[in-house]
């Protein structure tokens, strides 16, 4: 039972590291300790780390880890790339060496070898199309028609330069210091891709979360179904009732049951747990962005309309004060008061009003076909 626990405990703080490491940094966490569990893992361990070896070994080494990390975090480089193919491609030779010889089996049938091997290869072409198609980059040629299609909603975005491409920045759009361009509709600048993610490579982006998502599932759902069939291929159930005289029931089979299969099958354990972690990270990454999707909000104008709504408030609630006080000074000292009036003290509610929101269909559409692949924006309408 012990062992159950510390798979457990072991298996929720794998989940609550692996979160925070990748979505801490997201709006819905703000202020939570998952934020501040992705602050330390990003940022204060790294910190410590740098003083420890400033301590132990002097200035000249932390300038050496210095320079690691601006080559690693803060130029293209194909570090990341390589992990994710590493990661792909080691997974792929652990089931397939662990597990295939269980294929064909009572519940898998022989095509799951062949189908899960176009279904790596689609994730690597859609992990190729996202690394290596244009962005949507912006330069002196295509400024124009961009500032067009994206017209300036004074609130997050107004007319400007970009001071290192020195042409005028079209809303939506935003120079990545990484890149070293600017890039039309810019949602974030991706590691993993060693791109950033925009106008036109969205589509890719969505379609390789939403591929390796299904990829893990059907992963993990294939080694459930060669689990429950070495279960039965064995009469392990059998064997544990009739010779060991266990009783017939799920909560007394159970933990014999899972003894079995971590002794017998602890590597497509392993790969299970693993492949349904990374399923629900990638799930919950796929959702958030296709939640921006469909409001026609990229991550980086989600971070704008945080910071926005917040200044908003704060400016509103210091003019309901400077109202409060004055209308108190004027305020007549009668005893009958409305109770539906609102408090002298409320603020007016700060409201998100995204000009770029078209309806959902619309919005769909614009991350499927980019404004700049479409007739209007080659030969947009004279005024
Ligand atoms: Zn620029
Ligand atoms: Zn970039």
């Amino acid at each position: 039972m012990a062992l159950q626990w510390a798979l457990a405990l072991h298996g929720v703080i794998t989940v609550l590291v692996l979160v925070s490491f990748l979505c801490g940094h997201w709006p819905i966490f703000e202020g939570t300790f998952v934020e501040r569990i992705h602050h330390f893992i990003t940022a204060g361990a790294y910190h410590y780390f740098l003083r420890f070896v400033e301590i132990v070994f002097g200035p000249r080494v932390r300038n050496c880890f210095l320079r690691i990390e601006y080559y690693s975090c803060d130029r293209p480089n194909p570090i990341l790339q390589l992990v994710y193919l590493g990661i792909l491609g080691g997974t792929y030779y652990i089931i397939a060496r662990s597990s295939f010889r269980y294929i064909p089996g009572v519940y898998v049938n022989e095509m799951n070898k062949y189908a899960s091997i176009l279904a790596v290869s689609v994730g690597v072409i859609l992990f190729l199309l996202t690394s290596f198609s244009d962005p949507g980059t912006v330069n002196s040629k295509n400024v124009s028609q961009y500032i067009s299609a994206y017209p300036y909603d004074n609130i997050l975005y107004v007319e400007k330069e970009c001071p290192t491409c020195k042409i005028p920045k079209p809303a939506r759009s935003k120079h990545c210091g990484i890149c070293d361009r600017c890039i039309a509709r810019f949602d974030h600048h991706c590691g993993w891709m060693n791109t950033c993610i925009g106008e036109k490579n969205t589509r890719y982006f969505m379609a390789f979360l939403l591929w390796h998502f299904l990829i893990c599932l059907y992963g993990a759902i294939i080694l459930v179904l060669i689990l429950a069939g070495q279960l039965k291929e064995r009469k392990i159930i059998f064997i544990l009732t009739v010779y060991y005289g266990i009783e017939k029931s799920f909560y007394s089979l159970f933990p014999h049951v899972v003894q079995w299969l971590l002794d017998a099958h602890n590597t497509q354990i392993v790969l299970t747990v693993f492949l349904i972690v990374i399923s629900l990270l990638l799930a919950g990454f796929f959702g958030y962005h296709a939640q921006l999707c469909f409001t026609n909000t990229t991550t980086n104008e989600a971070f704008k309309w945080q910071e926005y709504l917040s200044w908003r408030r704060k400016v509103n609630e210091a003019q309901a004060i400077i109202r409060a006080v004055d209308g108190e000074a004027k305020a007549p000292t009668g005893k009958c008061r409305n109770p539906f009036r609102r408090s002298p003290f409320q603020s007016d509610l700060a409201v998100k009003n995204n000009v770029y929101d078209r309806g959902i269909f619309r919005n769909a559409l614009e991350i499927l076909v980019p404004l700049s692949e479409r007739r209007s924006f080659i030969h947009p309408k004279a005024c």
